[in-house]
């Protein structure tokens, strides 16, 4: 065997003899060497590193940016989770002690007769428009009843001023 063949560069167009001091091994070939001398090779290497560099941070960037929506989405989640969990239990508890709490209210107005009135009047000067207008929507809903109630105070109050009238005459009218 003499000297080994040459052979042309596909990119920079020198020629070197076909070993692998000048060429990279490539199996795909018959010969078994590269198209492409070691020098372009190195350069196109590093090349693409620095393409792919670019490619891998940008993705990595884009990465981060959906899995921080993501974590910031989790987060929103979780907390509404723990908002309906608060507010489940919140209603529980106050269903369960809706009793208790209305047997407190009143013993606590048995025992502090003046507050209470002083709170209901207070209450009522500071929600006027509102317990107005829910008497009205009732009225409303309810007129029938609110009707019959109507009637039935009215055959009351008729009944106490015959009472009246007639305990001022004579009692027997009425036993
Ligand atoms: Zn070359």
């Amino acid at each position: 065997m003499g000297a080994p063949a040459k052979r042309v560069c596909n990119v920079c167009r020198k020629r070197f003899p076909r070993t692998l001091k000048h060429w990279n091994k490539q199996p795909r070939r018959k010969d078994g060497l590269d198209e492409t001398c070691k020098e372009c090779a190195k350069k196109r290497a590093a090349e693409w590193y620095q393409a792919n560099k670019e490619r891998r941070r940008a993705e990595a960037k884009e990465f981060r940016e959906d899995y921080r929506d993501d974590v910031r989405e989790e987060k929103r989640e979780s907390r509404l989770r723990n908002i309906e969990q608060v507010r489940a239990y919140q209603a529980k508890y106050n269903r369960e002690n809706s009793a208790r709490r209305v047997e407190y209210t009143a013993q606590w107005r048995r025992d502090h007769p003046k507050k209470a009135a002083q709170l209901r009047k207070s209450e009522y000067d500071n929600n006027k428009e509102r317990i107005k207008q829910r008497a009205r929507d009732w009225y409303r809903a309810n007129r029938e009843r609110a009707l019959a109630q109507l009637a039935a105070r009215r055959f009351q109050c008729r009944i106490s001023s015959t009472v009246r009238r007639s305990s001022s005459f004579d009692l027997s009218t009425i036993r």
